[in-house]
């Protein structure tokens, strides 16, 4: 379980994320929903360890975890522009983070044929990403995000360069493999039908502030404002 206190960042005098209070627990998928500029991707920074927080807490498990570097957090993060290395197949971009975390080269093999079924990719070892489509460039940078079995899943809107089916078929794999592994997710949108079809728990930000945590379905029959319920109305 992670928790976020009074969490807040400032750039100079800016305060672009404040006092944002949030509990997710194992097995979660939450989605951070809210317009351009609200904050969203600064919150997963701050959990990923890619910026600094300014003040409050984030504990996991209880523990603390803000003094801890970004890659002793053992939390995967994709980001919008998931570039991949190009002059590494498939299979060197995937065991990456495995290299990294200095894992074994039997081993690493392994994980990697494990993880190109899961993202259906199974065979595409050799292909640098050059050859290989949109959507199934994205579905490398998935499994190079999931291959070390991390903790916890981060996504910042991964899918907002790809066309609408493709980003259908994305959702519909984020979803799979969140249940199969059952690996707690935190994801950032700003498509409320994204944040309704994938999460259980959507929290909606606004200049830097939550305004409501609720299910999908709470959030859709009871919005507490204004704001939200046009937000929510709004179609893509
Ligand atoms: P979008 O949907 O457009 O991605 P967002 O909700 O992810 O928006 P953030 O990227 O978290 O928004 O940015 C929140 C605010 O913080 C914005 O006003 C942005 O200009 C500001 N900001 C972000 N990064 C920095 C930075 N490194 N220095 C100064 N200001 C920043
Ligand atoms: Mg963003």
């Amino acid at each position: 379980r992670m928790e976020l206190k009074h969490v807040t960042k400032r750039y100079g005098k800016n305060e672009v994320v404040k006092d944002v209070n949030l509990t997710i627990e194992k097995g979660d998928f939450v989605t951070i929903l809210g317009p351009s500029g609200a904050g969203k991707s600064t919150v997963l920074k701050m959990i990923s360890g890619f910026e600094d927080i300014s003040e409050g807490q984030i504990l996991v498990d209880g523990k603390d975890i803000v003094d801890r570097e970004a890659n002793q957090r053992n939390f995967g993060m994709l980001f919008q522009n998931y570039a991949l290395f190009p002059h590494m197949t498939v299979e060197e971009n995937i065991a990456y983070p495995l290299k990294i975390r200095k894992i074994e080269a039997n081993q690493r093999k392994e994980m990697v044929e494990n993880i190109l079924e899961v993202v259906n990719l199974k065979g595409y070892n050799k292909r640098y990403p050059k050859e290989l489509s949109g959507g199934q460039q994205q579905r490398v940078a998935m499994a190079r995000t999931i291959v070390f079995n991390p903790l916890v899943l981060l996504l910042d809107e991964p899918m907002a360069a790809l066309d609408k089916q493709l980003r259908k078929q994305m959702q519909r794999e984020i979803r799979k493999i969140h249940q199969d592994l059952g690996l707690t997710t935190i994801s950032v949108t700003h498509d409320q039908e994204e944040a309704l079809t994938m999460a259980n728990k959507i929290c909606v930000m606004r200049d830097g502030q939550i305004c409501q945590i609720s299910t999908p379905e709470d959030l859709y029959e009871y919005p507490n404002s204004r704001f939200i319920a046009n937000f929510i109305g709004e179609s893509t």
